[in-house]
């Protein structure tokens, strides 16, 4: 949706993304989708190989099981690093948060100055029935996992559909039950970009 209101505007956007190298199947579809659908390239950002492998290494490929503080770090390795690499090259960025994604996200505005740069959540007061209706409207393809009952998607191993009524937040690590449920991109009340201590 976010790409489609971009597009109209200027059809120069451009528009990125981070391969964590754990996105299920269905996220490399949507890629694809957006693609053909509006002629743009969509620059995928990776996580740098050596230090990957380096977490691997040392923890094993799941460790995000095995402590908040070892899932942190993942998240940490494989998005917080890249994006923050990604927006160094930019004066301003835009994403698709909304305050009623959760209670951490309740007090984004929908634009904010930080680390230097400006960030522009422009959907940050739209409800869900605002945005399933301006889909509709614009015939905006949706990532397929919305339909199998996903409320947010990330990671493969890090998010699973949640039942009706259920906070959308709850199908992203649910294996925490007193951690946050970000990773560390969005951790702050005010939306901004900041590091969580993730004690190494
Ligand atoms: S969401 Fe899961 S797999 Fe993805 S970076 Fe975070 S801990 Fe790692």
């Amino acid at each position: 949706m976010l790409i489609d209101m971009a597009v109209r505007i200027d059809s120069r956007v451009r528009v990125f993304t981070l391969d964590t190298g754990r996105l299920p199947q269905e996220t490399f579809q949507m890629i694809e989708t957006v693609r053909q659908r509006y002629g743009i390239a969509v620059e995928v950002e990776g996580p740098d190989a050596a230090e990957v492998s380096r977490m691997v290494t040392g923890h094993g490929p799941n460790l995000f099981h095995q402590s908040q503080e070892l899932r942190r770090l993942c998240c940490e390795v494989r998005k917080t690093r890249p994006l923050e690499l990604k927006l160094a090259g930019f004066r301003a960025w835009a994403t698709g948060l909304r305050r009623g994604q959760s209670a951490d996200r309740f007090g984004i505005g929908k634009v904010q100055e930080t680390g230097g740069k400006i960030k522009l959540n422009p959907l940050a007061d739209w409800t869900g029935a605002e945005m399933e209706e301006y889909n509709r409207r614009h015939d905006v393809p949706v990532h397929p996992l919305y339909a199998a009952g996903y409320a947010s998607i990330g990671c493969a191993p890090c998010s699973r559909a949640v039942q009706p009524g259920e906070d959308p937040r709850a199908g992203r690590w649910w294996w925490e039950s007193d951690g946050q449920k970000e990773c560390g991109i969005h951790f702050l009340p005010d939306g901004s970009v900041r590091r969580l201590n993730s004690g190494h």
